[in-house]
């Protein structure tokens, strides 16, 4: 089974869906996360049908806030002057005076939406579709709505709600910094540092604080204690867990130097409730927490952003 399949079986629900399209699904742009915050912000308040028009205005405010700090597409690349992120430049400084898009902008998102971003959300890479879909778009024209369906409404009300959308956020830092700094994969293998202090993953080269490091790893772990396996909610204590603990490398440092990897990266670095992370705490992982940690880095493995980068040249 591929890497997406994988995570998919682990967990065979419309969340694990969304997790696919949101994580894993391709990503030229920073679309699929405006629109992933406005179908949860849309879902919350329980509306099964929202005309375009209302839907495009929450949906065109995200790109233009994130672009006045990040890049929305990749560097170097063209933007044409009727493109969504070239109008979203120019009715900026109105739209965030006004905290409401501009006419102009609203219109080119009411026009762009239905061929781009709400073709593609649902998506991966091999162009095959995630298992459940979230939304539909109605009627023509002026008259163009889109439907929430019920698996969309019932995971904007699920315990695991302020999850998913935290994730999103921290899944749009992440894709607009690896634009940024022009990088890809190594964003993660070599381009953050993680900050204990204040647990944000922090940009090597830009020097400014990504975005969480819980927020950025959960839903790779389907939104579950490494440890426990238990669901991590937003309000529980959560630490970040070392699952090879430091003790390791620090007993064998008196030894001998200890010649393996950087227990303090990334892939030793897992969200677990804070006391589970407690009673742990130096033990070496038993065999279940191991496969999980597996699963996991497999699956960010396969996020494309951090493995197949527009100016990746490795
Ligand atoms: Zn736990």
């Amino acid at each position: 089974m591929s890497g997406p399949a994988n995570f998919y079986a682990q967990d065979a629900s419309a969340r694990a869906s969304w997790r696919l399209a949101v994580l894993m699904g391709a990503n030229s742009r920073t679309y699929k996360f405006a629109l992933g915050q406005a179908l949860l912000e849309f879902g919350r308040e329980g509306q099964e049908t929202v005309p375009l028009a209302e839907f495009a205005a929450i949906y065109a405010l995200g790109p233009v806030r994130h672009a006045a700090h990040s890049p929305q597409a990749p560097q170097g690349e063209k933007l044409g002057e009727n493109d969504f992120l070239t109008i979203a430049a120019e009715e900026s400084t109105a739209t965030l005076e006004a905290d409401y898009p501009t006419d102009r902008l609203l219109a080119a998102a009411v026009r762009s939406m239905p061929t781009m971003v709400m073709q593609k959300f649902h998506n991966l890479r091999s162009d095959t579709a995630v298992p459940h879909a979230f939304y539909q778009l109605f009627g023509t024209g002026q008259h163009r709505s889109v439907g929430l369906t019920p698996d969309l409404l019932q995971l904007a009300h699920s315990e695991q709600a302020p999850s998913l959308a935290a994730e999103v956020g921290a899944r749009w830092n992440i894709v607009e910094t690896s634009f940024a700094a022009g990088i890809g994969r190594s964003l993660v293998e070599e381009g953050v540092l993680l900050d204990w202090d204040t647990l944000q993953l922090t940009d090597r080269r830009r020097r400014r604080s990504v975005t969480g490091i819980i927020e950025a790893t959960v839903g790779f772990q389907h939104g579950r204690c490494l440890i426990c396996d238990d669901v991590l909610g937003m309000s529980d204590g959560i630490a970040v867990e070392h699952v090879f603990p430091f003790s390791l490398m620090r007993s064998l440092e008196s030894v001998d130097s200890w010649h393996g990897p950087d227990l303090d990266s990334l892939w030793n670095l897992a969200p677990a409730h804070a006391a589970c992370n407690r009673t742990k705490s130096d033990r070496l992982p038993h065999t279940l927490e191991l496969a999980r940690l597996a699963a996991r880095n497999e699956a960010i493995m396969q996020s494309p952003t951090l493995s197949a980068a527009p100016c990746n040249t490795a």
